[in-house]
């Protein structure tokens, strides 16, 4: 018998008409066969409305005392289904978080899940009943009501998808686990369809598309949910819980997606830069900024530290706006010590493509940039990672900036995965090339499975890799105009070198330092090129070359979002006193740039940190 998990949100349960048809989906899943876990979200705005109350009563309310309140919509959702279908003559029982057994650390509004223990659920289950769970909520070992984080009851669902997949019980009956999220929109489109209104529904698009995507804004699922199916290899549709239809699939990734550059684009409104002016240029102190940001929970985005000059680097960073005045309390004693100054700017909005084709496709960057100069919009930062290309721009420039991209890769035609089927059931196709995972016709792994559930959303670092053919060209004092970007990289892509990462910062008044990474053969034509164009641009722009560089990756999933990652990254090259000259992140893959004579030493530095021996 398989187990499905439905995940309603909120408009999904927001009037007493939904609520009563996503009973009749759990119903209608149970007759076929299946048992049914649902997990529901708080109705409508209720969460919203709650924040509100809070600040009625204080400006800045205890953070566990903030969750106590925050997980009281989730149940009166669970009890409002319940009755739901109980009034459609079928058994069903109702549970909190921390009632089922979600124990998660003590990071109250944004805890993490540690385990779960499925005894309850399959009990329940296996009486009969369609187990309904609350979202978003758990319990820490103290006791006390957590929550996961705005968005957070897709991770609930997912997590307990993943659970029931490794739950010895299930396993042993061959139980198929499959989650679907039911949502107010078709599926996964190529960008918000609020937005922009000809984005286009998605057949399916790969975890790692997903999870960056959402990490850089879609707001259609919560990011960690996706790294949760990626790790245990669940198998999920967002589909709209208004109608029946065939929604999108998130899957591992295969080999026809990587045959388009960019699936989809991605607005977070949200932001803020972050400005350390005058940093020392040495080992170890991006390690003591990045760690305080950590230590205190807070992901950051789009590190762009410039190239030091008279031994001093700025360095910027984003974070989300709601972030910015404990980050700024975070760094201001820091700052003092290291004799630099640190601001926060407001008023900024970060737009990513993202696409797991862009690590063959070259093109990429110089079309994004080209989109965003045709518009006249002027780019603040910019970074790239493995597999997504982020600009920092005006806020009000946002969405024209998004829409510009959405137009510039045709997200709105048809594509294979997006109105053009590959051939196949795309799960049957993705979970054939690699039966091991889902399929597991080998007996299970007790203790390796034991051991994954104990630690559910821990960092998965799935290898660390050393590249010393990547050199650097930088260029100082590049005036901060719209279009600057795009003509650099058009000519450098016109003299045939290959562009890897772009880092660009803003380091004064109007100036901008532009740094990128191509293989050694492409230097010199990269070089020349770069300093003919920029001679055009402004004379007093200066442009560098190093030959002596190389690039270390942490791959994984959750490299960004599970702060500790970089840190233990950027501190194990700080006990070897390694200097990180350029810095790219993103959920899949952490690079830094270094100077290739410590490439051997910071590989296996990095191999001892995430004890990959
Ligand atoms: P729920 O309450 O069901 O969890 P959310 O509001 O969290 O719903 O997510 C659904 C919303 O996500 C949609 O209404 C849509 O506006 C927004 N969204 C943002 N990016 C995307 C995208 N790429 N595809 C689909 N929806 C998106
Ligand atoms: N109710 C929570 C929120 O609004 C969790 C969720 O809906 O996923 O963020
Ligand atoms: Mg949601």
């Amino acid at each position: 018998m398989g187990v499905v998990v439905q995940k309603f949100g909120g408009s999904s349960v927001a009037t007493a008409e939904r609520i009563k048809e996503a009973a009749r989906k759990a119903i209608r899943a149970k007759a076929a066969g299946n048992q049914v876990i649902v997990v529901v979200s708080a109705r409508g705005d209720t969460t919203d409305d709650l924040i509100d109350m809070a600040r009625e009563i204080s400006e800045n309310p205890p953070a566990r005392e903030m969750d106590m309140l925050l997980a009281t919509g989730e149940q009166i959702s669970i009890a409002l289904l319940a009755m739901a279908v109980h009034a459609l003559g079928e058994p069903a029982i109702s549970f909190t978080g921390p009632q089922i057994g979600i124990v998660t650390d003590s990071t109250h509004t944004k805890a993490r899940i540690k385990k779960i223990d499925t005894t309850k659920i399959r009990a329940a289950l296996e009486q009969g009943n369609i187990v309904i769970v609350a979202g978003f909520q758990g319990m820490d070992e103290r006791y006390s009501i957590t929550t996961l984080g705005r968005g957070g009851s897709d991770t609930t669902a997912v997590a307990l998808a993943a659970a029931m997949k490794i739950d010895p019980t299930v396993k042993a009956n061959g139980g198929k686990v499959s989650c679907e999220i039911y949502t107010d929109v078709d599926g996964v489109y190529t960008t918000d369809p609020r937005i922009v209104p000809d984005a286009r529904k998605m057949d399916s698009i790969s975890y790692d598309e997903m999870l960056e995507m959402a990490s850089m804004g879609a707001g259609v699922m919560h990011s960690r949910s996706i790294e949760f199916a990626k790790k245990f290899d669940v198998p999920l549709m967002v589909r709209n819980s208004f109608s029946d239809a065939i929604g999108t699939w998130i899957l591992p990734e295969t080999d026809w997606m990587a045959e388009v550059p960019v699936c989809g684009a991605a607005l977070a409104r949200d932001e803020a830069r972050i400005v350390l002016d005058g940093v020392p240029d040495r080992p170890g102190v991006s390690h003591q900024i990045f760690s305080a940001v950590a230590a205190v929970n807070i992901p950051v985005d789009m590190i762009a530290q410039s190239v030091g000059e008279a031994g001093k680097a700025t360095i910027g960073f984003t974070v989300l706006r709601t972030d910015l005045s404990n980050v700024l309390a975070v760094l201001q004693p820091i700052a003092t010590e290291l004799g630099a100054t640190v601001k926060g700017v407001e008023d900024v909005s970060k737009v990513s493509v993202v696409g797991v084709g862009m690590r063959t496709v070259t093109g990429v960057a110089e079309t994004a940039f080209a989109a965003i100069a045709a518009e006249e919009i002027n780019i603040k930062m910019i970074t790239t990672g493995d597999i997504k290309i982020s600009v920092l721009v005006d806020k009000n420039d946002g969405v024209k900036a998004l829409k510009a991209l959405h137009a510039a890769f045709r997200l709105h035609e048809p594509r294979k995965g997006a109105g053009i089927s590959p051939g196949g059931d795309p799960v049957a196709m993705v979970f054939k090339s690699r039966p091991a995972l889902l399929i597991d016709n080998r007996p299970p792994d007790l203790s390796v499975l034991a051991a994954k559930l104990a630690g559910m959303e821990d960092i998965l670092v799935s290898g660390v890799t050393l590249n010393p053919e990547q050199c650097r060209v930088t260029i100082f004092d590049l005036p901060d105009r719209p279009g600057a970007c795009s003509t650099i990289f058009t000519a450098v892509a016109n003299a045939g070198a290959i562009v890897d990462t772009i880092v660009q910062n803003l380091t004064g008044p109007g100036r901008a330092e532009l740094s990128f990474t191509v293989p050694r053969s492409d230097l010199t034509k990269a070089l020349e090129c770069t300093q003919k164009i920029v001679q055009e641009m402004d004379p007093n722009c200066r442009v560098t070359g190093d030959a002596d560089s190389a690039v270390l990756f942490v791959f994984g999933v959750g490299m960004r979002t599970h702060t500790g990652v970089a840190r233990t990254m950027f501190g194990a090259l700080a006990q070897r006193n390694i200097n990180i000259r350029m810095i790219n992140s993103s959920e899949v893959c952490i690079g830094v740039v270094i100077d290739r004579t410590h490439g051997e030493e910071g590989l296996a530095a990095l191999k001892a940190a995430f004890t990959m021996g």
